[in-house]
């Protein structure tokens, strides 16, 4: 997806702060974090959200990096959210599969 900007930070075509990767996924700070922790994880393979992704494996992989992420950053025992927003009323505004991984601050829920 030439227009996709995630695609283009998977080619290295834009530049991201690369935290993690594996062979089908990656991790990067996100650009306007909203926790001392906010790191976005994609899946290398374009789809335009995690309900086009019947990849069971490719979604376990998600979850695991963005797991890796979390406990590399000490959120381990004070936790962490995992977000998927998945479609416009969902607040996404980036139309790539991405899992939120937010911490190191008291969340608040509900969501707003
Ligand atoms: P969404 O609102 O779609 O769930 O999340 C998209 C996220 O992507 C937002 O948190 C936004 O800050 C982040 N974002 C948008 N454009 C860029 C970019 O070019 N680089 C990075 N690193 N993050 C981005
Ligand atoms: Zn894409």
């Amino acid at each position: 997806m030439a227009d996709c900007i995630f695609c283009r930070i998977a080619t290295g075509e834009i530049p991201a702060t690369i935290v993690d990767q594996d062979a089908d996924t990656l991790a990067f700070e996100d650009l306007t974090p909203q926790a001392p922790v906010h790191v976005l994880v994609i899946p290398r393979a374009h789809t335009a959200s995690v309900r086009e992704l019947d990849d069971s494996r490719l979604l376990a992989a998600l979850l695991a990096t963005g797991h890796r992420v979390a406990a590399s950053r000490g959120l381990g025992e004070g936790g962490y959210r995992l977000v998927f927003n998945v479609g416009p009323d969902a607040g996404q505004s980036v139309f790539h599969t991405h899992l939120h991984v937010l911490g190191g601050r008291r969340m608040r829920w509900p969501p707003g």
